[in-house]
């Protein structure tokens, strides 16, 4: 096992690898720990133990809780699960000149099985309840977390029960129910839905579910995007990583990871300067920032971006903390900002991100508008997710040509700038 025990963020209690997730003596949230002091030694061995490994989340498997990672990815699907991770980090250069920047980089989850982030954090969740003996999945879901659950229980084989808002983007509701989950669309925001899963997890013996009482395993998938992009950057951390908040799990993981891969001496660099990215319509961690308080006030959503709303974010606090003591911050931008931020990227890069890589795309651009960022600094912008997704997002926000299939048709057209 790479972990050692669960321990509370706040009093520092700890608890065996179990399924919990909160803190006995003061509720306060639970966090794997590691002892990684066997590497120390011998830190080129363990560069190269990582580079031998599969090309996915489980080369990082000493980081992560796990008895042992599955195994070859040559092994059956039942057992290895969906593969999540080793997605690519391209430079895009036309994107930094657009919004006036020296190196900005695109890490671009989107290419994840099904085309989120989600599939690691499922990924490292799922293995750990069936090493725990679980036998069936469950999620509390924004949209894409539903995609992963169901497709990652469709490949191990295990029954899974999905709960979301009724009013997600129908692409999400579709890409779901297609593998065979049973789909539970309750009439209510993000925080009915997340408060149900939390009373109905103290009910069903046997369900992970892999956000609630699996949250501290799920988490910890998240520190895989850092490991990766250290290891595309050639060993070595950016300045600066721009990311979106829902809960705050994934911003202050990615964190983690370049934390503990700095404590080994295993990269180059400092932790980087931490932007947190939230959408004006559900922004309880940018107004708590703005506000200068350390805790966040809930929210009732209202934005396009739809992945991302959770108007009372578990992680807020430590999202908070993290932005502060890097120097970062945490910016949100309105509806119109993310659909521009969507046509941003698109048009400088060819990455069509759904809504919440809108919200992202559209703080880097506020940030540089501002002049918070160095004309040196090597920037990572995390896209967590496709645009096919989330297609409304982009209706109407440009035109085409509508002709009869004639030469002069196309050209009178062209002349004319007739669009429909
Ligand atoms: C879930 C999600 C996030 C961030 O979620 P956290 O709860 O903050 O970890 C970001 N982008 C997309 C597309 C997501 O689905
Ligand atoms: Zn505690």
């Amino acid at each position: 096992m790479a972990g050692t025990n669960l321990k509370c963020r706040e009093c520092a209690t700890t608890y065996e690898l179990e399924p919990r997730y909160v803190c006995e003596q003061c509720f306060g949230p639970l966090e794997v720990a590691y002892d990684h002091s066997r590497f120390v030694d011998d830190v080129g061995a363990l560069r190269r133990r990582i580079q031998g490994g599969p090309q996915n989340i489980w080369r990082y498997g000493d980081f992560l809780p796990l008895d042992g990672p599955p195994g070859p990815a040559l092994r059956s699907a039942s057992r290895v699960g969906l593969p999540a991770g080793c997605t690519p980090l391209l430079r895009a250069d036309r994107l930094a000149e657009r919004v006036g920047l020296g190196e900005v980089w695109v890490k671009n989850d989107a290419h994840n099985p099904t085309h989120s982030f989600k599939d690691r954090v499922v990924a490292v969740a799922s293995q750990r309840a069936r090493e725990l003996g679980f036998d069936t999945l469950a999620c509390a879901s924004t949209g894409n977390l539903a995609n992963a659950v169901a497709a990652q229980a469709a490949a191990l084989g295990l029954p899974s029960y999905v709960f979301i808002p009724s009013d997600l983007e129908e692409q999400k509701i579709l890409a779901t129910g297609v593998y065979g989950t049973n789909l539970v669309k309750v009439r209510g925001n993000y925080d009915d839905v997340n408060r149900l899963c939390t009373e109905l997890s103290g009910e069903r013996e046997g369900w992970a579910f892999v956000n609630v009482n699996m949250r501290p395993y799920y988490a910890e998938g998240s520190k895989t995007l850092s490991y990766e992009i250290a290891e595309q950057l050639g060993w070595a951390t950016p300045d600066r990583v721009v990311a979106p908040i829902a809960s705050g799990s994934l911003f202050t993981k990615i964190a983690k990871g370049f934390e503990e891969w700095l404590e080994l001496g295993l990269i180059e660099g400092s932790v980087p300067t931490m932007n947190g990215a939230q959408a004006v319509g559900c922004s309880p961690v940018a107004q708590a920032f703005d506000a200068g308080a350390d805790v966040c006030r809930p929210v009732k959503p209202d934005t396009i971006a739809k992945s991302l709303a959770i108007g009372n974010p578990a992680d807020g606090p430590y999202a908070l903390e993290l932005a502060r003591r890097t120097g970062g911050a945490i910016d949100a931008v309105d509806d119109d900002e993310i659909r521009a931020g969507i046509r941003l990227l698109a048009e400088t890069t060819g990455i069509f991100t759904e809504t919440a890589g809108g919200v992202t795309t559209a703080t880097l651009a506020k940030l540089a508008a501002r002049g918070d960022i160095g004309a040196d600094e090597k920037v990572v912008i995390v896209i967590t997710g496709d645009g096919l997704k989330t297609l409304d997002a982009v209706r109407d926000t440009f035109e085409s040509y509508e002709i009869e299939p004639r030469l002069e048709a196309f050209e009178a057209a062209v002349e004319q700038g007739v669009h429909v």
